[in-house]
């Protein structure tokens, strides 16, 4: 199918910052289908509520480092409708007037509700709003007539629910909405510096808005394969989290360079990861340039426009949705 409409969102929690697993995950498909269709990109501060109603007081700090993020990778307002979804008021209307008609039963089935709700048990998260968060999803998406959605694998099934959502309006009502399509973007396994997998909340990311220096500090300690005790003891490249970055972020013939140099101990891990923060820093060149123009910028007022783009849209909707429905 070719995308006409693409919808997706981004959540300003924690530090609100993205780091390279952002990108590989979501952002840098965000970038390619600029240039394959009408995008909507949304902050989506009410879904940060869902988990962190708790904690709000960094919500609106986030929300302009993670524009500045989606800026400085290349998300051109030009092309692209760029804003907050809590400035987008039919948000919240279409999602009481959809939650009329979700059952129960399929929000509670969400495999994530119960494997968040084990995960976060150190929040109270047995809420209403945490409940309907895959419906809030879903209207993030229809409010705007989006037939495309930018995905992983582990979201599928929020799409599966909105396709379910988007089929009993229409039967019920009459046809308003098209059924999104996922757009599958694969998972990077990208790992962070000390190993796991990279994260905000392992505190082991590299930031896409790091500079140069921080890049190097954070790659410098990193763990390594644990054969490689001695200089002289030969590794394996694969069990090593600082080659799985090599991989994403070096050249194909650095790759074979350190993979064969590393199994028979010919290079050192600290020189072996010169050439990785070289590169990584190489790659992340182009968007901290990009950033420092935004950051001299008004970007609320980028933020200002997109708002009243999106908001048209979701208006020309919610008059459909509520002559469909009689109210
Ligand atoms: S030489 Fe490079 S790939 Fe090999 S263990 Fe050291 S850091 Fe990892």
């Amino acid at each position: 199918m070719i995308p006409r409409v693409i919808m997706s969102g981004i959540r300003p929690t924690g530090t609100g910052a993205a780091h390279l697993g952002h990108w590989e995950g979501a952002l840098k498909s965000w970038v390619k289908l600029q240039d394959m269709g009408e995008c909507f990109y949304s902050i989506v501060d009410w879904h940060a509520l869902t988990t962190e109603y708790q904690d709000v007081k960094n919500i609106q700090g986030n929300v302009r480092q993670v524009l500045l993020d989606m800026l400085s990778v290349g998300i051109d307002p030009e092309k692209s409708v760029v804003y907050l979804q809590s400035a987008v008021k039919e948000i919240s209307e279409l999602f009481l007037l959809l939650g009329m008609m979700t059952p129960l039963g399929w929000l509670e089935r969400v495999p994530t509700f119960k494997e968040q709700q084990a995960q976060l048990s150190d929040r109270d998260i047995n809420t209403f709003g945490f409940l309907g968060y895959p419906l809030l999803q879903t209207v993030d998406i229809v409010i705007m007539k989006a037939d495309t959605v930018p995905v992983g694998e582990d979201q599928v099934f929020h799409l599966e629910l909105a396709r379910e959502i988007v089929r009993r309006f229409n039967g019920l009502y009459g046809d308003c909405f098209p059924e999104p399509q996922p757009f599958l973007t694969p998972i990077p396994k990208l790992p962070g510096v000390d190993g796991r997998k990279m994260s905000k909340s392992y505190g082991n990311a590299i930031y896409l808005s790091d500079a140069a220096s921080v890049v190097e500090e954070k790659i410098k300690p990193m763990v390594t394969d644990v054969r490689r005790k001695r200089r002289s003891d030969p590794g394996v490249p694969e069990d090593c989290p600082a080659f799985a970055l090599h991989q994403a972020y070096s050249k194909a013939e650095e790759i074979a360079m350190v993979a064969s140099e590393c199994r028979r101990a010919g290079i050192g891990c600290l020189d072996c990861k010169k050439i990785l923060i070289n590169n990584i820093n190489a790659f992340l060149d182009p968007f901290r340039q990009r950033r420092r123009r935004y950051e001299k910028m008004a970007v609320a007022d980028i933020l200002e426009t997109g708002n009243r783009r999106a908001a048209a849209r979701a208006r020309e909707t919610i008059a459909r949705v509520r002559a469909l429905m009689n109210v």
